[in-house]
């Protein structure tokens, strides 16, 4: 067996059937993520999330498999067989990735079969089956003692050149206490149909569930008798789910995924590559879509001579101040490339604006000496001038550009300031018709901003001709500020600030964001 850096103890020219789970990126197994981390050919198909891709080595080949129920088929069947055993016995590791389980509805089997027949080596990964997950995140527990205690999982699209069916229709109306029906929503007219014929109650409740466990999920409730119509007012296309029987009464009690408070909204996150991730993590626990912008680059200044100098001379300063995360970041880069590490900062204080940067500045080993009770460079100022800074020399590594109100007022309090320029924010390019396509559908509901950069190049990109044009993009959409300052840039651009922390967290603009969506429920509700 060859083996290389990559693939420590997996067999090369192999194909691994991965079940992909039904939508959320979280429900597929670990024996699949880790499969897709060491694969060299991915084959995917359309209901498997494209975020699972990012699990997978960056000089590997991915390719689309396409098939999209009814229609636009990038390859055909025999072409999908053709690609996994070209692919195997060029001795590639090949995981062909499948929505669901690759065994339930997914002609997993099929595909195994060619493999078989050609003597190619294989393993089959289960993964959560969409039956399951739709009725899960549904709030309907698919069997319940009370209820029923059989389930059967049917196709609502058998092979059209069939002449018969090999559903026994007749024996399954009756016969299974909860009927979860895949590929069914262009013939639920003659499933409901068919169900009530042969004997099952016309107002037994059905569930039907689009994008289920993602962001987008839909669902709506009826009878066997109503369903149709309620599915056509709804719009409800595929991919779906039917769910049939008693049990589906219990999503009254149990309903959990779409009560969460910003579930169904979408929100732009522009904030800093290295930043999104945390703001992303913590909406999307509540349930919102995130749409990432990143608004700001962040690159080294050309010249350091300032902050060169004021390194040779530290312990000359009484105060260091960080009033970013990026600038304690920069600075010890910085600091470090001259030679020195944090032991250059023993005589010097140092303060910092809020929690995420003095989080930031114990990495290096550092603890701050003052964190304000209010988190804005007005509120570091005015702690800082209670110490007594009069002909105290302070040092501030910062933005290349920045606002200037806390070194007006630390020298109006007779401080002698030094601005270090540390770092620069780069204005964003690109992606300009994806957002702007996004505002016009009117879809998104809110917009996020952490720092008065991310508000002037986010509207850089937005790019709007004229005042009417950016009113017409943002008009129906809210806006959150984290701090003052920022919310501020967003007045002076006309726009209006509907969200803003007390305090100038991550965590406490989250909150902020919830308690407007959760009031907004409220007088909904009224
Ligand atoms: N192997 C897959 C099923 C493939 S058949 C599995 O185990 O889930 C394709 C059908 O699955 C779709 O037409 C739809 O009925 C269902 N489906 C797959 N993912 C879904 C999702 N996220 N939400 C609702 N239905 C889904």
């Amino acid at each position: 067996m060859t083996t290389n850096d990559s693939t420590p103890q997996l067999t090369l020219g192999k194909v691994y059937l991965v079940g992909a789970g039904p939508g959320d990126p979280g429900l597929i197994t670990l024996r699949g993520k880790y499969l897709l981390e060491h694969a060299e050919v991915v084959v995917y198909d359309y209901l498997a999330n494209p975020k699972l891709l990012s699990y997978v080595p960056k000089n590997a080949k991915l390719i689309y498999a396409g098939k999209k129920g009814g229609g636009l088929h990038a390859f055909t069947q025999e072409g999908i067989n053709q690609l996994l055993v070209d692919h195997a016995k060029e001795g590639k590791m090949v995981v062909r990735l499948k929505g669901g389980d690759p065994f339930i509805f997914g002609r997993g089997a099929e595909e195994i079969e060619e493999l078989v027949k050609e003597g190619i080596d294989f393993e089959v990964v289960p993964g959560v089956t969409s039956a399951t997950a739709a009725a899960t995140y549904a709030g309907i527990p698919i069997t319940h003692r009370e209820y029923t205690a059989s389930v059967a999982f049917v196709t609502g699209h058998e092979d059209p050149t069939k002449k018969f069916s090999n559903i026994s229709w007749e024996k399954l109306a009756t016969g299974a206490g909860t009927i979860v029906i895949y590929m069914g929503i262009k013939t639920l007219p003659s499933i409901t149909k068919k169900l009530i014929d042969f004997g099952r109650s016309p107002d037994t409740p059905v569930a039907v569930v689009r994008w289920a466990s993602t962001p987008q999920q839909r669902s709506v409730v009826g009878t066997l008798e109503t369903i149709c119509d309620v599915v056509a007012k709804a719009d409800i296309k595929p991919p779906a789910l039917i769910i049939v029987g008693e049990v589906v009464k219990l999503r009254s009690t149990i309903d959990w995924f779409e009560k969460r408070p910003l579930f169904g909204r979408r929100i732009v996150v522009t904030r800093t590559r290295e930043q999104a991730s945390d703001l992303v993590a913590k909406l999307e626990e509540y349930g919102a879509e995130c749409l990432e912008y990143t608004t700001i680059h962040i690159e080294p200044v050309e010249d350091y001579r300032v902050l060169d100098q004021a390194l040779a001379e530290i312990d000359g300063y009484a105060w260091l101040l960080f009033t970013s995360i990026n600038a304690v970041t920069y600075f010890f880069k910085r600091l470090y490339s001259l030679g020195f590490d944090s032991r250059r900062l023993a005589a010097t204080k140092v303060a910092v604006v809020g929690r995420a940067p003095a989080e930031e500045l114990l990495k290096y080993g550092v603890r701050a000496d003052l964190i304000p009770e209010k988190f804005t460079g007005e509120g570091l100022a005015e702690a800082l001038v209670k110490t007594e800074v009069k002909g105290s020399r302070i040092l501030l590594p910062r933005a290349l550009k920045a606002s200037e109100i806390l070194p007006e007022v630390l020298s109006d309090a007779g401080a002698e300031v030094t601005i270090a320029p540390t770092y620069q924010n780069i204005p964003p390019m690109g992606r300009k018709e994806e957002l702007r396509d996004q505002l016009e559908s009117g879809t998104v509901d809110l917009i996020t901003f952490t720092s008065s950069s991310t508000v002037t190049n986010f509207l850089t990109m937005l790019d709007a001709a004229d005042d009417q044009d950016l009113h017409r993009l943002l008009d129906t959409v809210s806006i959150a500020a984290i701090g003052p300052i920022t919310a501020d840039t967003v007045r002076e651009h006309g726009l209006r600030v509907d969200m803003q922390p007390q305090r100038f967290t991550i965590d406490d603009m989250v909150q902020a964001i919830v308690a407007f969506y959760r009031n907004k429920a409220a007088q909904a509700e009224k």
